[in-house]
């Protein structure tokens, strides 16, 4: 039986953080599906589209599916049969966050597992936000996201 992880997020614009996240997800499951979030209530700085696009073209070659999802995220892994949610952990700040809302979704279903998988020290301090930021100031983002994505980013602040 293939073993299915989502791994859920904004992906605004997918990090080289990310990428490990994934890479390292697919030694434990045999596929794992990206979904971008749509959640009202945020603003983004690239278009569902956008993000999709920049997943798809940086997971070449993996066995990952890109998609989207809104509304709860326990009925959308309910709906693609996923045997599990991931998730990465950077620091403590993450941990409270994450902790409630994987208990509220074992309370929704309990056949579906959250597997947290903790960030490589080299990444611990990556997030889309300060990548954006960065980007926005002009400064050289290599190591931290994918070229592909760096390309997107300079072209959304013109440098
Ligand atoms: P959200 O907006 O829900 O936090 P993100 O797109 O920021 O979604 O991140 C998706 C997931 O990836 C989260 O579990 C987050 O903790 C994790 N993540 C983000 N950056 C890193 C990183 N550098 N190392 C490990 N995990 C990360």
């Amino acid at each position: 039986m293939t073993k299915l992880a989502i791994y859920p997020g904004s992906f605004d614009p997918i990090t080289n953080g990310h990428l490990d996240v994934i890479k390292r997800a697919l030694k434990i499951f045999d596929k794992v599906v990206v979904a971008v979030g749509e959640n009202p209530n945020k603003k983004y700085l690239f278009t569902v589209k956008e993000r999709k696009d920049m997943l798809g073209n940086v997971t070449k070659g993996l066995n990952v599916e890109v998609d989207h999802f809104s509304g709860l995220l326990i009925d959308y892994a309910k709906k693609k049969k996923a045997n599990a949610i991931v998730r990465g952990l950077r620091a403590v700040s993450d941990f409270d966050y994450e902790f409630q809302t994987a208990l509220m979704n074992r309370k929704l279903d309990s056949r579906i597992e959250t597997i947290f998988i903790m960030t490589r020290g080299m990444y611990s301090y990556l997030s889309a936000s300060i990548v954006k930021e960065a980007a926005s100031l002009g400064a050289n983002l290599n190591g931290m996201v994918p070229d592909y994505v760096e390309e997107k980013l300079k072209k959304k602040f013109k440098h």
